[in-house]
Protein backbone atom coordinates (compact mmCIF):
# COMPACT_ATOMS: atom_id res chain seq x y z
CA UNK A 1 0.00 0.00 0.00
CA UNK A 2 1.40 3.46 -0.96
CA UNK A 3 1.73 5.97 1.67
CA UNK A 4 2.12 9.73 1.66
CA UNK A 5 3.64 12.68 4.03
CA UNK A 6 3.64 16.27 2.96
CA UNK A 7 6.99 17.53 2.41
CA UNK A 8 6.40 20.45 4.72
CA UNK A 9 10.27 21.01 5.92
CA UNK A 10 11.30 21.56 1.91
CA UNK A 11 7.88 24.11 1.67
CA UNK A 12 8.94 26.29 4.54
CA UNK A 13 12.68 26.69 2.99
CA UNK A 14 10.92 27.80 0.13
CA UNK A 15 8.60 30.07 1.37
CA UNK A 16 10.97 31.49 3.90
CA UNK A 17 14.60 30.91 2.81
CA UNK A 18 14.71 31.03 -1.06
CA UNK A 19 11.68 33.85 -1.82
CA UNK A 20 11.72 35.49 1.52
CA UNK A 21 8.28 35.90 2.05
CA UNK A 22 8.00 38.06 5.09
CA UNK A 23 9.74 40.60 2.79
CA UNK A 24 5.98 41.12 0.68
CA UNK A 25 4.29 42.12 4.30
CA UNK A 26 3.25 45.16 2.55
CA UNK A 27 1.17 43.19 -0.33
CA UNK A 28 -2.50 43.08 0.80
CA UNK A 29 -3.42 38.89 2.33
CA UNK A 30 0.80 38.71 3.48
CA UNK A 31 0.59 41.11 6.71
CA UNK A 32 -0.99 38.16 8.13
CA UNK A 33 1.22 35.40 6.41
CA UNK A 34 4.06 35.63 9.42
CA UNK A 35 6.35 32.48 9.48
CA UNK A 36 4.69 31.03 12.27
CA UNK A 37 0.86 31.57 10.73
CA UNK A 38 2.77 30.24 7.99
CA UNK A 39 4.03 26.98 9.45
CA UNK A 40 0.61 26.51 11.30
CA UNK A 41 -0.72 26.76 7.79
CA UNK A 42 1.17 23.91 5.89
CA UNK A 43 1.06 21.76 8.50
CA UNK A 44 -2.67 21.77 9.05
CA UNK A 45 -3.04 21.27 5.27
CA UNK A 46 -0.47 18.04 5.50
CA UNK A 47 -2.73 16.56 8.76
CA UNK A 48 -5.71 17.36 5.76
CA UNK A 49 -4.04 15.47 3.00
CA UNK A 50 -2.42 12.47 4.60
CA UNK A 51 -5.44 11.95 6.86
CA UNK A 52 -8.20 12.57 5.05
CA UNK A 53 -7.84 12.60 1.35
CA UNK A 54 -5.22 10.33 0.94
CA UNK A 55 -6.90 6.79 2.49
CA UNK A 56 -9.63 7.16 -0.14
CA UNK A 57 -7.36 7.75 -2.85
CA UNK A 58 -6.73 4.32 -4.14
CA UNK A 59 -10.41 2.91 -3.26
CA UNK A 60 -11.78 6.08 -5.45
CA UNK A 61 -9.25 5.12 -8.12
CA UNK A 62 -10.55 1.25 -7.88
CA UNK A 63 -14.41 2.41 -7.52
CA UNK A 64 -14.81 5.59 -9.86
CA UNK A 65 -17.75 7.02 -10.31
CA UNK A 66 -21.01 5.86 -11.15
CA UNK A 67 -23.80 7.15 -13.66
CA UNK A 68 -27.08 6.19 -13.05
CA UNK A 69 -30.19 5.64 -15.41
CA UNK A 70 -31.81 9.31 -13.64
CA UNK A 71 -28.28 10.52 -15.26
CA UNK A 72 -27.35 11.13 -11.36
CA UNK A 73 -23.64 10.31 -10.75
CA UNK A 74 -22.03 9.00 -8.21
CA UNK A 75 -18.58 9.68 -6.35
CA UNK A 76 -16.61 6.70 -5.26
CA UNK A 77 -16.82 6.11 -1.34
CA UNK A 78 -15.17 8.65 1.37
CA UNK A 79 -14.90 11.42 -1.91
CA UNK A 80 -17.79 13.55 -0.15
CA UNK A 81 -16.56 12.96 3.20
CA UNK A 82 -13.26 14.59 2.31
CA UNK A 83 -14.15 16.76 -0.13
CA UNK A 84 -16.53 18.04 3.23
CA UNK A 85 -13.53 18.13 5.47
CA UNK A 86 -11.50 20.17 2.91
CA UNK A 87 -14.44 22.61 2.32
CA UNK A 88 -14.86 23.25 5.96
CA UNK A 89 -11.39 24.26 6.56
CA UNK A 90 -11.79 26.44 4.67
CA UNK A 91 -8.96 25.63 2.01
CA UNK A 92 -11.36 26.43 -0.74
CA UNK A 93 -10.68 29.98 -0.46
CA UNK A 94 -7.80 30.64 0.90
CA UNK A 95 -6.92 33.16 -1.35
CA UNK A 96 -10.33 34.30 -2.34
CA UNK A 97 -10.99 37.78 -1.49
CA UNK A 98 -12.30 38.11 2.47
CA UNK A 99 -16.19 39.91 0.99
CA UNK A 100 -16.58 36.26 -0.46
CA UNK A 101 -15.83 34.37 2.33
CA UNK A 102 -12.59 33.71 1.54
CA UNK A 103 -9.53 34.57 3.71
CA UNK A 104 -7.64 36.85 1.64
CA UNK A 105 -4.69 35.12 2.04
CA UNK A 106 -1.62 34.31 -0.42
CA UNK A 107 -2.00 32.85 -3.56
CA UNK A 108 1.66 31.33 -2.86
CA UNK A 109 0.32 29.53 0.12
CA UNK A 110 -2.64 28.42 -1.83
CA UNK A 111 -0.23 26.87 -4.32
CA UNK A 112 1.94 25.29 -1.39
CA UNK A 113 -1.17 23.59 -0.13
CA UNK A 114 -2.37 22.76 -3.37
CA UNK A 115 0.36 20.41 -4.16
CA UNK A 116 -0.31 18.13 -0.84
CA UNK A 117 -4.23 18.12 -1.48
CA UNK A 118 -3.03 16.70 -5.34
CA UNK A 119 -0.51 14.05 -4.22
CA UNK A 120 -3.35 12.99 -1.72
CA UNK A 121 -5.99 12.79 -4.21
CA UNK A 122 -5.59 14.64 -7.75
CA UNK A 123 -9.20 12.97 -8.82
CA UNK A 124 -10.89 14.61 -5.74
CA UNK A 125 -8.89 17.80 -5.58
CA UNK A 126 -10.29 18.42 -9.60
CA UNK A 127 -13.83 19.24 -7.99
CA UNK A 128 -12.78 22.11 -5.92
CA UNK A 129 -10.32 23.16 -8.30
CA UNK A 130 -12.33 23.38 -11.13
CA UNK A 131 -14.87 25.33 -8.68
CA UNK A 132 -12.03 27.60 -8.12
CA UNK A 133 -11.13 28.07 -11.62
CA UNK A 134 -14.58 29.54 -11.92
CA UNK A 135 -14.28 31.88 -8.84
CA UNK A 136 -11.24 33.13 -10.46
CA UNK A 137 -13.28 34.21 -14.03
CA UNK A 138 -16.62 35.44 -11.97
CA UNK A 139 -14.41 37.87 -9.88
CA UNK A 140 -12.84 39.48 -12.84
CA UNK A 141 -15.39 39.08 -15.29
CA UNK A 142 -18.54 38.40 -13.81
CA UNK A 143 -21.35 41.63 -12.80
CA UNK A 144 -21.81 42.49 -9.10
CA UNK A 145 -24.79 40.86 -8.94
CA UNK A 146 -23.22 37.81 -10.25
CA UNK A 147 -20.54 37.82 -7.64
CA UNK A 148 -23.09 38.07 -5.07
CA UNK A 149 -25.16 35.59 -6.41
CA UNK A 150 -22.60 32.69 -6.73
CA UNK A 151 -19.69 33.59 -5.16
CA UNK A 152 -20.21 33.11 -1.76
CA UNK A 153 -21.63 29.10 -2.08
CA UNK A 154 -19.00 28.67 -4.56
CA UNK A 155 -16.63 29.83 -2.07
CA UNK A 156 -17.56 28.05 0.82
CA UNK A 157 -17.74 24.83 -1.61
CA UNK A 158 -22.01 23.70 -0.97
CA UNK A 159 -21.98 24.85 -4.79
CA UNK A 160 -19.11 23.32 -7.37
CA UNK A 161 -18.24 25.11 -10.68
CA UNK A 162 -17.03 23.49 -14.34
CA UNK A 163 -15.63 24.53 -17.20
CA UNK A 164 -17.12 23.82 -20.92
CA UNK A 165 -15.09 24.65 -23.52
CA UNK A 166 -14.60 21.28 -25.29
CA UNK A 167 -16.96 19.96 -28.26
CA UNK A 168 -16.87 16.69 -30.01
CA UNK A 169 -15.39 18.52 -32.97
CA UNK A 170 -13.60 21.27 -31.62
CA UNK A 171 -10.95 20.78 -28.73
CA UNK A 172 -7.59 23.03 -29.02
CA UNK A 173 -9.51 24.91 -32.05
CA UNK A 174 -12.07 26.94 -30.12
CA UNK A 175 -13.12 29.02 -33.39
CA UNK A 176 -15.10 25.71 -34.19
CA UNK A 177 -17.30 25.75 -30.94
CA UNK A 178 -21.36 25.43 -32.44
CA UNK A 179 -23.29 25.35 -28.86
CA UNK A 180 -25.35 28.21 -29.67
CA UNK A 181 -26.92 31.14 -27.04
CA UNK A 182 -30.29 32.58 -28.11
CA UNK A 183 -31.32 35.63 -26.31
CA UNK A 184 -34.73 35.44 -24.27
CA UNK A 185 -35.52 38.80 -24.24
CA UNK A 186 -35.22 39.19 -20.47
CA UNK A 187 -31.24 39.18 -20.28
CA UNK A 188 -30.82 35.80 -19.93
CA UNK A 189 -29.96 32.87 -23.12
CA UNK A 190 -31.24 29.97 -24.19
CA UNK A 191 -28.05 27.56 -24.01
CA UNK A 192 -27.84 24.65 -26.85
CA UNK A 193 -25.34 22.16 -27.60
CA UNK A 194 -22.99 19.40 -26.52
CA UNK A 195 -19.86 19.74 -24.24
CA UNK A 196 -17.93 16.43 -23.96
CA UNK A 197 -14.91 15.99 -21.44
CA UNK A 198 -16.38 18.02 -19.03
CA UNK A 199 -14.14 17.14 -15.22
CA UNK A 200 -16.88 17.13 -12.19
CA UNK A 201 -19.67 17.79 -15.09
CA UNK A 202 -22.10 16.10 -12.64
CA UNK A 203 -21.84 14.70 -9.13
CA UNK A 204 -23.74 14.95 -5.81
CA UNK A 205 -21.63 16.53 -3.23
CA UNK A 206 -22.80 19.51 -3.76
CA UNK A 207 -26.35 21.31 -3.69
CA UNK A 208 -25.40 23.05 -7.17
CA UNK A 209 -22.92 23.08 -9.75
CA UNK A 210 -22.21 25.94 -11.68
CA UNK A 211 -21.60 25.29 -15.45
CA UNK A 212 -19.46 28.24 -16.80
CA UNK A 213 -20.12 27.79 -20.75
CA UNK A 214 -18.23 29.10 -23.79
CA UNK A 215 -21.39 29.54 -26.79
CA UNK A 216 -21.97 31.36 -29.94
CA UNK A 217 -24.80 34.05 -29.55
CA UNK A 218 -27.15 33.45 -32.56
CA UNK A 219 -25.64 35.67 -35.54
CA UNK A 220 -22.27 36.41 -33.60
CA UNK A 221 -18.81 36.32 -36.07
CA UNK A 222 -17.28 32.59 -36.90
CA UNK A 223 -14.26 32.11 -34.94
CA UNK A 224 -12.91 32.76 -31.49
CA UNK A 225 -14.21 35.81 -32.54
CA UNK A 226 -18.05 35.44 -31.81
CA UNK A 227 -17.50 33.34 -28.53
CA UNK A 228 -19.27 34.11 -25.07
CA UNK A 229 -18.99 32.67 -21.44
CA UNK A 230 -21.96 32.06 -19.99
CA UNK A 231 -23.48 30.81 -16.03
CA UNK A 232 -25.55 28.02 -16.71
CA UNK A 233 -26.45 26.68 -13.38
CA UNK A 234 -27.54 23.34 -12.68
CA UNK A 235 -30.65 24.61 -10.53
CA UNK A 236 -32.22 27.73 -11.31
CA UNK A 237 -30.97 30.60 -8.66
CA UNK A 238 -34.15 31.98 -7.16
CA UNK A 239 -33.65 36.07 -6.30
CA UNK A 240 -33.27 35.02 -2.51
CA UNK A 241 -30.27 32.49 -3.56
CA UNK A 242 -32.62 29.82 -3.03
CA UNK A 243 -31.61 26.81 -5.46
CA UNK A 244 -34.75 25.71 -7.43
CA UNK A 245 -36.11 24.20 -10.32
CA UNK A 246 -33.59 22.05 -12.25
CA UNK A 247 -32.26 23.66 -15.34
CA UNK A 248 -32.02 22.08 -19.09
CA UNK A 249 -28.72 20.62 -18.55
CA UNK A 250 -27.88 16.80 -17.97
CA UNK A 251 -25.27 14.36 -17.76
CA UNK A 252 -25.46 12.00 -21.37
CA UNK A 253 -22.40 9.90 -20.09
CA UNK A 254 -19.60 9.82 -18.22
CA UNK A 255 -16.16 8.53 -20.13
CA UNK A 256 -14.71 5.34 -19.16
CA UNK A 257 -10.41 6.44 -19.07
CA UNK A 258 -7.18 5.79 -18.37
CA UNK A 259 -6.72 7.52 -15.22
CA UNK A 260 -8.48 9.91 -12.09
CA UNK A 261 -11.16 7.40 -11.91
CA UNK A 262 -12.22 9.16 -9.13
CA UNK A 263 -13.06 12.89 -11.25
CA UNK A 264 -16.61 12.52 -13.01
CA UNK A 265 -15.70 13.38 -16.82
CA UNK A 266 -19.01 14.09 -18.48
CA UNK A 267 -20.30 14.24 -21.83
CA UNK A 268 -22.77 17.42 -20.79
CA UNK A 269 -25.98 18.07 -23.28
CA UNK A 270 -27.79 21.66 -22.44
CA UNK A 271 -31.43 21.64 -23.99
CA UNK A 272 -32.19 25.46 -23.87
CA UNK A 273 -30.71 25.50 -20.62
CA UNK A 274 -31.28 28.96 -18.92
CA UNK A 275 -27.76 30.53 -19.10
CA UNK A 276 -26.29 34.40 -17.99
CA UNK A 277 -23.72 36.52 -20.07
CA UNK A 278 -20.64 36.93 -18.59
CA UNK A 279 -18.62 39.40 -19.45
CA UNK A 280 -19.13 41.31 -22.89
CA UNK A 281 -20.73 39.51 -25.55
CA UNK A 282 -18.20 38.31 -28.31
CA UNK A 283 -15.64 38.20 -25.52
CA UNK A 284 -16.55 34.92 -23.66
CA UNK A 285 -13.09 33.75 -24.23
CA UNK A 286 -10.74 36.38 -22.66
CA UNK A 287 -13.13 35.97 -19.79
CA UNK A 288 -12.80 31.83 -20.24
CA UNK A 289 -8.58 32.37 -20.18
CA UNK A 290 -8.63 34.21 -16.63
CA UNK A 291 -10.21 30.44 -16.07
CA UNK A 292 -7.24 29.10 -18.04
CA UNK A 293 -4.63 30.67 -16.67
CA UNK A 294 -5.36 30.10 -13.53
CA UNK A 295 -6.23 26.35 -14.28
CA UNK A 296 -2.82 25.89 -15.88
CA UNK A 297 -1.15 27.01 -13.13
CA UNK A 298 -3.04 24.18 -11.09
CA UNK A 299 -2.55 21.67 -13.49
CA UNK A 300 1.29 22.19 -13.71
CA UNK A 301 0.90 21.69 -10.07
CA UNK A 302 -0.52 18.28 -10.58
CA UNK A 303 2.73 16.84 -12.08
CA UNK A 304 4.58 18.07 -9.50
CA UNK A 305 2.41 16.51 -7.00
CA UNK A 306 2.07 13.24 -8.52
CA UNK A 307 5.94 12.89 -9.29
CA UNK A 308 6.66 14.01 -5.58
CA UNK A 309 4.31 10.53 -4.58
CA UNK A 310 6.09 8.25 -6.23
CA UNK A 311 9.23 9.47 -5.19
CA UNK A 312 8.02 9.16 -2.22
CA UNK A 313 7.05 6.13 -2.52
CA UNK A 314 10.05 4.39 -4.95
CA UNK A 315 12.54 5.93 -2.39
CA UNK A 316 10.86 3.52 0.30
CA UNK A 317 10.89 0.83 -1.38
CA UNK A 318 14.19 1.02 -2.41
CA UNK A 319 15.50 1.08 0.85
CA UNK A 320 13.60 -2.10 1.92
CA UNK A 321 13.41 -4.42 -1.64
CA UNK A 322 16.30 -6.53 -1.00
CA UNK A 323 17.94 -7.76 -4.77
CA UNK A 324 21.84 -8.10 -5.86
CA UNK A 325 24.80 -7.19 -4.40
CA UNK A 326 26.57 -3.53 -4.07
CA UNK A 327 29.05 -3.24 -7.22
CA UNK A 328 31.33 -1.85 -4.59
CA UNK A 329 30.78 -4.91 -1.84
CA UNK A 330 28.20 -6.27 0.63
CA UNK A 331 26.62 -3.20 2.02
CA UNK A 332 23.70 -5.49 4.20
CA UNK A 333 25.70 -8.80 5.64
CA UNK A 334 22.84 -10.01 7.78
CA UNK A 335 21.04 -10.33 4.51
CA UNK A 336 20.69 -12.46 1.42
CA UNK A 337 20.82 -9.48 -0.59
CA UNK A 338 21.27 -5.79 -0.35
CA UNK A 339 18.24 -3.31 -0.61
CA UNK A 340 18.25 -1.88 -4.38
CA UNK A 341 19.03 1.53 -3.13
CA UNK A 342 22.80 0.41 -3.23
CA UNK A 343 22.57 0.22 -6.60
CA UNK A 344 23.79 3.45 -8.87
CA UNK A 345 21.17 2.83 -11.33
CA UNK A 346 18.41 3.03 -8.90
CA UNK A 347 19.88 6.17 -7.42
CA UNK A 348 19.93 7.59 -11.03
CA UNK A 349 16.26 7.51 -11.10
CA UNK A 350 15.32 8.68 -7.44
CA UNK A 351 17.50 11.33 -7.69
CA UNK A 352 16.42 12.64 -10.98
CA UNK A 353 12.90 12.42 -9.57
CA UNK A 354 14.31 14.62 -6.65
CA UNK A 355 16.09 17.00 -8.60
CA UNK A 356 12.72 17.59 -10.12
CA UNK A 357 9.89 18.15 -7.56
CA UNK A 358 12.87 20.10 -5.11
CA UNK A 359 12.85 22.61 -8.10
CA UNK A 360 9.56 21.91 -9.32
CA UNK A 361 8.47 23.09 -5.39
CA UNK A 362 10.20 26.31 -6.09
CA UNK A 363 9.58 27.08 -9.00
CA UNK A 364 5.80 26.91 -8.62
CA UNK A 365 6.24 28.84 -5.60
CA UNK A 366 8.24 31.39 -6.90
CA UNK A 367 5.56 31.88 -10.12
CA UNK A 368 2.58 31.71 -7.67
CA UNK A 369 4.39 34.83 -5.29
CA UNK A 370 4.64 36.65 -9.22
CA UNK A 371 1.08 36.08 -9.61
CA UNK A 372 0.17 37.91 -6.10
CA UNK A 373 2.74 40.72 -6.45
CA UNK A 374 0.96 40.95 -10.29
CA UNK A 375 -2.51 41.40 -8.70
CA UNK A 376 -1.97 43.01 -5.12
CA UNK A 377 1.41 44.99 -5.18
CA UNK A 378 0.74 49.03 -5.51
CA UNK A 379 4.18 49.67 -7.02
CA UNK A 380 3.51 49.93 -11.28
CA UNK A 381 6.93 48.68 -11.61
CA UNK A 382 7.01 45.87 -9.70
CA UNK A 383 3.76 44.67 -10.80
CA UNK A 384 4.60 44.88 -14.59
CA UNK A 385 7.48 42.60 -13.81
CA UNK A 386 5.55 40.18 -11.93
CA UNK A 387 2.95 40.10 -14.70
CA UNK A 388 4.94 39.38 -17.72
CA UNK A 389 7.05 36.74 -15.44
CA UNK A 390 3.86 35.04 -14.94
CA UNK A 391 2.85 35.31 -18.22
CA UNK A 392 5.96 33.75 -19.47
CA UNK A 393 6.21 30.90 -16.69
CA UNK A 394 3.02 29.64 -17.50
CA UNK A 395 2.71 27.45 -20.48
CA UNK A 396 6.58 26.69 -19.35
CA UNK A 397 5.09 25.56 -15.71
CA UNK A 398 1.83 23.68 -17.10
CA UNK A 399 3.71 22.06 -19.76
CA UNK A 400 7.26 20.96 -18.47
CA UNK A 401 6.15 20.27 -14.82
CA UNK A 402 3.37 17.65 -16.24
CA UNK A 403 5.66 16.22 -19.15
CA UNK A 404 8.41 15.41 -16.34
CA UNK A 405 5.84 14.84 -13.87
CA UNK A 406 4.32 11.66 -15.97
CA UNK A 407 7.96 10.54 -16.80
CA UNK A 408 9.14 10.56 -13.40
CA UNK A 409 6.15 8.59 -12.08
CA UNK A 410 7.19 6.17 -15.01
CA UNK A 411 10.77 6.41 -13.22
CA UNK A 412 9.48 5.75 -10.22
CA UNK A 413 6.94 2.96 -10.78
CA UNK A 414 10.02 1.58 -12.76
CA UNK A 415 12.19 1.34 -9.48
CA UNK A 416 9.54 -1.40 -7.94
CA UNK A 417 10.18 -3.34 -11.25
CA UNK A 418 7.12 -5.79 -11.88
CA UNK A 419 5.26 -5.18 -8.76
CA UNK A 420 5.12 -1.20 -10.04
CA UNK A 421 3.06 -3.20 -12.87
CA UNK A 422 0.82 -4.35 -10.39
CA UNK A 423 -2.10 -2.05 -9.07
CA UNK A 424 -1.93 -2.02 -5.72
CA UNK A 425 0.97 -1.14 -5.09
CA UNK A 426 -0.09 2.72 -6.07
CA UNK A 427 2.68 3.44 -8.65
CA UNK A 428 0.77 2.16 -11.79
CA UNK A 429 -2.23 4.74 -10.81
CA UNK A 430 0.26 7.57 -10.31
CA UNK A 431 1.39 6.96 -13.92
CA UNK A 432 -2.50 7.01 -14.90
CA UNK A 433 -2.96 9.64 -13.77
CA UNK A 434 -0.11 12.27 -14.21
CA UNK A 435 -0.35 11.18 -17.66
CA UNK A 436 -3.98 13.52 -18.32
CA UNK A 437 -2.09 16.80 -17.03
CA UNK A 438 0.13 16.87 -20.34
CA UNK A 439 -3.59 17.22 -22.24
CA UNK A 440 -6.17 19.20 -20.69
CA UNK A 441 -5.52 22.73 -20.29
CA UNK A 442 -3.79 23.31 -23.67
CA UNK A 443 -1.82 20.10 -24.63
CA UNK A 444 1.31 20.45 -23.90
CA UNK A 445 2.18 20.93 -27.61
CA UNK A 446 -0.20 23.99 -27.55
CA UNK A 447 1.81 25.03 -24.50
CA UNK A 448 5.09 25.03 -26.32
CA UNK A 449 3.36 27.10 -28.94
CA UNK A 450 2.18 29.54 -27.01
CA UNK A 451 5.18 30.05 -25.38
CA UNK A 452 6.94 30.40 -28.49
CA UNK A 453 4.38 32.33 -30.98
CA UNK A 454 3.10 34.84 -28.07
CA UNK A 455 4.73 34.92 -25.37
CA UNK A 456 8.22 35.23 -26.19
CA UNK A 457 7.67 38.36 -28.65
CA UNK A 458 5.11 40.47 -26.38
CA UNK A 459 5.91 43.72 -25.64
CA UNK A 460 9.11 43.43 -27.65
CA UNK A 461 10.47 40.05 -25.62
CA UNK A 462 10.01 42.10 -22.79
CA UNK A 463 9.38 39.43 -20.22
CA UNK A 464 12.15 37.26 -21.79
CA UNK A 465 14.70 39.72 -21.42
CA UNK A 466 13.66 40.61 -18.14
CA UNK A 467 14.36 36.91 -16.86
CA UNK A 468 17.34 36.40 -18.87
CA UNK A 469 18.98 40.04 -16.80
CA UNK A 470 17.97 38.68 -13.70
CA UNK A 471 19.41 35.07 -13.99
CA UNK A 472 22.67 36.94 -15.45
CA UNK A 473 23.27 39.06 -12.84
CA UNK A 474 22.16 36.26 -10.46
CA UNK A 475 25.93 34.44 -12.03
CA UNK A 476 27.47 37.69 -11.96
CA UNK A 477 27.05 38.37 -8.80
CA UNK A 478 27.81 34.62 -6.89
CA UNK A 479 30.37 34.42 -9.23
CA UNK A 480 33.41 34.72 -6.90
CA UNK A 481 31.55 33.01 -4.47
CA UNK A 482 33.82 29.79 -4.50
CA UNK A 483 30.93 27.55 -3.47
CA UNK A 484 28.43 28.26 -5.69
CA UNK A 485 30.93 27.92 -8.60
CA UNK A 486 29.02 24.68 -9.45
CA UNK A 487 25.57 26.25 -9.23
CA UNK A 488 26.76 29.32 -11.33
CA UNK A 489 28.20 28.01 -13.85
CA UNK A 490 26.04 25.16 -14.92
CA UNK A 491 22.92 27.91 -14.99
CA UNK A 492 25.08 30.13 -17.13
CA UNK A 493 25.88 27.83 -19.94
CA UNK A 494 22.18 26.97 -19.92
CA UNK A 495 21.36 30.43 -20.02
CA UNK A 496 23.74 30.72 -22.87
CA UNK A 497 21.93 27.86 -24.59
CA UNK A 498 19.00 29.02 -24.20
CA UNK A 499 20.05 32.91 -25.41
CA UNK A 500 21.27 31.24 -28.63
CA UNK A 501 18.36 29.61 -29.44
CA UNK A 502 15.78 32.21 -28.68
CA UNK A 503 18.20 34.82 -30.71
CA UNK A 504 17.99 31.18 -34.05
CA UNK A 505 14.20 32.13 -33.37
CA UNK A 506 14.28 35.47 -34.00
CA UNK A 507 16.68 34.34 -36.65
CA UNK A 508 14.60 32.07 -38.16
CA UNK A 509 11.29 31.48 -37.35
CA UNK A 510 9.88 35.18 -38.81
CA UNK A 511 10.01 34.19 -42.31
CA UNK A 512 9.33 30.58 -42.19
CA UNK A 513 7.11 30.05 -39.02
CA UNK A 514 7.15 25.99 -39.19
CA UNK A 515 10.97 26.28 -37.74
CA UNK A 516 9.26 27.97 -34.73
CA UNK A 517 6.42 25.18 -34.94
CA UNK A 518 9.41 22.38 -35.13
CA UNK A 519 11.26 24.05 -32.09
CA UNK A 520 8.56 24.75 -29.93
CA UNK A 521 8.28 21.65 -27.43
CA UNK A 522 12.30 21.26 -26.93
CA UNK A 523 12.49 24.97 -26.42
CA UNK A 524 9.82 24.68 -23.93
CA UNK A 525 11.81 21.68 -22.56
CA UNK A 526 15.21 24.12 -22.62
CA UNK A 527 13.43 26.57 -21.02
CA UNK A 528 12.30 24.75 -18.21
CA UNK A 529 15.73 23.25 -17.44
CA UNK A 530 17.09 26.51 -17.35
CA UNK A 531 14.38 27.62 -14.87
CA UNK A 532 14.78 25.05 -12.77
CA UNK A 533 18.59 25.59 -12.83
CA UNK A 534 17.74 29.27 -11.46
CA UNK A 535 15.47 27.15 -8.63
CA UNK A 536 18.56 25.26 -7.44
CA UNK A 537 21.07 27.88 -7.92
CA UNK A 538 19.02 30.04 -5.46
CA UNK A 539 18.31 26.99 -2.77
CA UNK A 540 22.10 26.28 -3.05
CA UNK A 541 22.45 29.73 -2.29
CA UNK A 542 20.02 29.85 0.51
CA UNK A 543 21.37 26.48 2.28
CA UNK A 544 24.59 27.70 1.91
CA UNK A 545 24.13 30.62 3.75
CA UNK A 546 21.76 28.57 5.99
CA UNK A 547 24.47 26.50 6.87
CA UNK A 548 27.04 29.29 8.19
CA UNK A 549 24.66 31.01 9.61
CA UNK A 550 24.11 27.14 11.64
CA UNK A 551 20.44 27.67 11.99
CA UNK A 552 18.09 24.70 11.69
CA UNK A 553 18.77 21.47 10.18
CA UNK A 554 22.24 20.68 8.47
CA UNK A 555 21.69 17.57 7.11
CA UNK A 556 18.84 18.46 5.28
CA UNK A 557 21.23 21.91 3.54
CA UNK A 558 23.90 19.78 2.82
CA UNK A 559 21.48 16.99 1.25
CA UNK A 560 19.92 19.94 -0.51
CA UNK A 561 23.13 21.10 -1.83
CA UNK A 562 24.12 17.76 -3.09
CA UNK A 563 20.73 17.16 -5.12
CA UNK A 564 21.45 20.74 -6.47
CA UNK A 565 25.20 19.36 -7.84
CA UNK A 566 23.31 16.20 -9.18
CA UNK A 567 20.94 18.30 -11.00
CA UNK A 568 24.65 20.60 -12.70
CA UNK A 569 25.90 17.52 -13.75
CA UNK A 570 23.26 15.41 -15.13
CA UNK A 571 20.30 16.95 -15.81
CA UNK A 572 21.21 20.82 -17.40
CA UNK A 573 23.47 19.17 -19.81
CA UNK A 574 20.72 18.56 -21.57
CA UNK A 575 20.43 22.20 -22.83
CA UNK A 576 23.07 21.74 -25.35
CA UNK A 577 20.84 18.53 -27.10
CA UNK A 578 17.68 20.87 -27.14
CA UNK A 579 19.78 23.75 -28.42
CA UNK A 580 20.78 21.52 -31.36
CA UNK A 581 17.54 19.84 -32.38
CA UNK A 582 16.35 23.77 -32.52
CA UNK A 583 18.93 24.56 -34.98
CA UNK A 584 17.93 21.70 -36.93
CA UNK A 585 15.15 23.16 -38.24
CA UNK A 586 11.65 22.19 -39.77
CA UNK A 587 12.94 20.94 -43.28
CA UNK A 588 13.10 17.10 -42.63
CA UNK A 589 10.40 16.74 -40.51
CA UNK A 590 8.22 18.72 -43.13
CA UNK A 591 9.40 17.11 -46.29
CA UNK A 592 7.91 13.88 -45.93
CA UNK A 593 4.26 13.21 -47.73
CA UNK A 594 1.40 13.01 -45.42
CA UNK A 595 0.77 8.96 -46.80
CA UNK A 596 4.36 8.58 -45.92
CA UNK A 597 3.66 8.80 -41.92
C1 LIG B 1 -10.08 13.49 -18.59
C2 LIG B 1 -10.31 14.77 -19.34
C3 LIG B 1 -10.83 15.86 -18.67
C4 LIG B 1 -11.08 17.05 -19.37
N1 LIG B 1 -11.68 18.10 -18.73
C5 LIG B 1 -12.14 19.14 -19.46
C6 LIG B 1 -12.98 20.14 -18.87
O1 LIG B 1 -13.25 20.12 -17.68
N2 LIG B 1 -13.48 21.11 -19.67
C7 LIG B 1 -13.22 21.17 -21.01
O2 LIG B 1 -13.71 22.06 -21.67
N3 LIG B 1 -12.41 20.25 -21.60
C8 LIG B 1 -11.88 19.24 -20.86
N4 LIG B 1 -11.09 18.29 -21.45
C9 LIG B 1 -10.75 18.43 -22.85
C10 LIG B 1 -9.29 18.77 -23.09
O3 LIG B 1 -9.01 20.06 -22.65
C11 LIG B 1 -9.01 18.53 -24.59
O4 LIG B 1 -9.00 17.13 -24.78
C12 LIG B 1 -7.71 19.17 -25.04
O5 LIG B 1 -7.83 20.56 -25.01
C13 LIG B 1 -7.32 18.76 -26.46
O6 LIG B 1 -8.41 18.82 -27.34
P1 LIG B 1 -8.77 17.55 -28.25
O7 LIG B 1 -8.86 16.37 -27.37
O8 LIG B 1 -9.94 17.86 -29.10
O9 LIG B 1 -7.49 17.37 -29.17
P2 LIG B 1 -7.21 18.14 -30.55
O10 LIG B 1 -7.47 19.57 -30.43
O11 LIG B 1 -7.89 17.39 -31.65
O12 LIG B 1 -5.64 17.94 -30.68
C14 LIG B 1 -5.05 16.68 -31.05
C15 LIG B 1 -3.52 16.86 -31.05
O13 LIG B 1 -3.15 17.82 -32.03
C16 LIG B 1 -2.37 18.85 -31.47
N5 LIG B 1 -2.72 20.10 -32.11
C17 LIG B 1 -3.96 20.64 -32.27
N6 LIG B 1 -3.88 21.81 -32.90
C18 LIG B 1 -2.58 22.06 -33.12
C19 LIG B 1 -1.85 23.13 -33.72
N7 LIG B 1 -2.46 24.21 -34.19
N8 LIG B 1 -0.50 23.03 -33.78
C20 LIG B 1 0.14 21.96 -33.26
N9 LIG B 1 -0.50 20.92 -32.69
C21 LIG B 1 -1.84 20.96 -32.63
C22 LIG B 1 -2.69 18.84 -29.97
O14 LIG B 1 -1.59 19.30 -29.22
C23 LIG B 1 -2.98 17.38 -29.70
O15 LIG B 1 -1.79 16.69 -29.41
C24 LIG B 1 -10.77 17.13 -20.75
C25 LIG B 1 -10.20 16.02 -21.41
C26 LIG B 1 -10.00 14.85 -20.73
C27 LIG B 1 -9.45 13.67 -21.50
Amino acid sequence: MPVYKAPVNDTLFVLNNVLGIDRYHNLPGFEDATPDMIEAIVSEAAKLAEEQLFPVNLSGDQEGCTRHDDATVTVPKGFKEAYDAYCQGGWLGLAVPAEYGGQGLPYTLHSAVGEYMSSANMALMMYPGLTQGAIAAILVHGSEEQKATYLPKMVEGTWSGTMNLTEPHCGTDLGLLRTKAVPNGDGSYKISGQKIFISAGEHSMTDNIIHLVLARIEGAPEGTKGISLFIVPKFMVGEDGSVGARNGVTCGAIEHKMGIHGNATCVMNYDEATGYLIGAENKGLAAMFVMMNEARLGVGLQGLSIAEIAYQNAANYARERIQGRSLSGVKAPDKKADPIIVHPDIRRSLLTIKAFTEAGRAFTLWTALQSDIAHRSGDEKEKQLADDLLGLMTPILKGVLTDKGFDHAVMAQQVYGGHGYIEEWGMSQYVRDARIAMIYEGANGIQALDLVGRKLGLNGGRAVMALFNEIGAFCEENREDEKMVVYTKGLKKGLNDLQASTMWFMQNAMAKPDNAGAGSTDYMHLFGLVVLGYMWAKMAKSANEALAAGTGDADFYQNKLLTGRFYMERIMPETALRKTRIEAGADTMMEMAAEAF
